[in-house]
């Protein structure tokens, strides 16, 4: 199983991201962290009660402003929006320096969520230039993979992300590694699927205690293909980072093996024509606001 880790507020990245490193460390468990290092609109995120169909629901059932706290919530709004990565500047080295893979969750995380569909391609990648500018600044080097905030990809964003030489992409829910159809091409960008629902999803949903998560996502561990797991560093790093924890351990005493995303797609690149077309679309899903983008069954034929 991967570990993708989303990192999208001030708060995630300075308190979550180092209680997520030591229960990483703890467990012996290599991880890939996605930062959203530009400005925390958090606050903005809040219009969208207005907007999308299902939001104030999630607000109330997972208790948002618990998660992520009064002032997160005002940034962008009445509080100016903070820059994340500025915030602390050594954290991604730190990251890194633990054997975890580093790479990007956008530049203003709340913009790509709520607007990408409607930002033209020259929008996109200045998003993307800004995102790859402060990583080069804060580890030397370029990100060689993206993960779309709100997992919401177009077919100018993944034409963006191949111009910009990235190696792979996490933008989809899904069920295994593919070349995603869209429209009018096929990106030649590899995207790798998360695989399983997310806490914040099921929480409180039919009742859904933490615990009942822990016992589902290790039910899905038994059989199968690798599955990527995304985790919130506001989330499994904030109020529920014991049940994190926990659900480490378990998946340790059950032989789970670990691995990272960037390790796997160059594994996958070794064999592209192995690798099956899925077509991308639009679709919700239960526990979570709004629509996300999603594979439709693959293709089966190479590319
Ligand atoms: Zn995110």
């Amino acid at each position: 199983m991967a570990i993708k880790v989303d990192v999208d507020t001030l708060e995630g990245f300075r308190q979550g991201v180092p209680a997520l490193l030591d229960i990483l460390a703890d467990q012996g468990v290599q991880a890939s962290f996605f930062l959203a290092l530009g400005p925390d609109n958090s606050g903005r995120a809040l219009l969208r009660v207005f907007r999308q169909e299902g939001f104030l629901e999630k607000m109330w059932r997972t208790r948002a402003p618990a998660l992520y706290g009064f002032r997160t919530m005002c940034y962008g709004t009445v509080l100016p929006a903070p820059l994340i990565g500025a915030a602390a500047p050594e954290l991604p080295r730190r990251i890194a320096a633990a054997g975890h893979e580093v790479g990007l969750h956008g530049y203003d995380h709340v913009r790509w969520h709520d607007h990408l569909l409607r930002l033209p391609a020259a929008a996109v990648a200045r998003e993307v230039g800004l995102a790859q500018e402060l990583f080069s600044s804060l580890l030397g080097r370029r990100a060689v993979s993206f993960a779309a905030p709100g997992w919401q990809c177009s077919e100018p964003s993944r034409a963006v992300l191949a111009a910009q030489g990235f190696l792979y992409a996490s933008d989809t829910r899904g069920a295994t590694p593919y070349w995603p159809r869209f429209a009018n091409s096929v990106s030649r960008l590899l995207e790798i699927p998360t695989t399983l629902p997310t806490l914040d999803e099921l929480l409180g949903f039919n009742g859904c205690r933490p615990q009942d998560f822990t016992e589902l996502i290790l039910t899905r561990l038994q059989s199968g293909p690798p599955q990527v797991l995304t985790i919130h560093a506001e989330v499994e790093g904030g109020p529920y980072r014991q049940e994190f924890a926990r659900l480490l351990k378990r998946c340790r005493r059950q032989g789970v093996d670990f691995f990272r995303l960037e390790d796997w797609a160059r594994e996958l690149l070794r064999d592209e024509a192995g690798i099956p077309v899925a077509q991308v679309s639009s679709r919700r899903l239960p526990g979570r606001a709004g629509r996300v983008s999603c594979q439709e069954t693959p293709e089966r034929k190479p590319v």
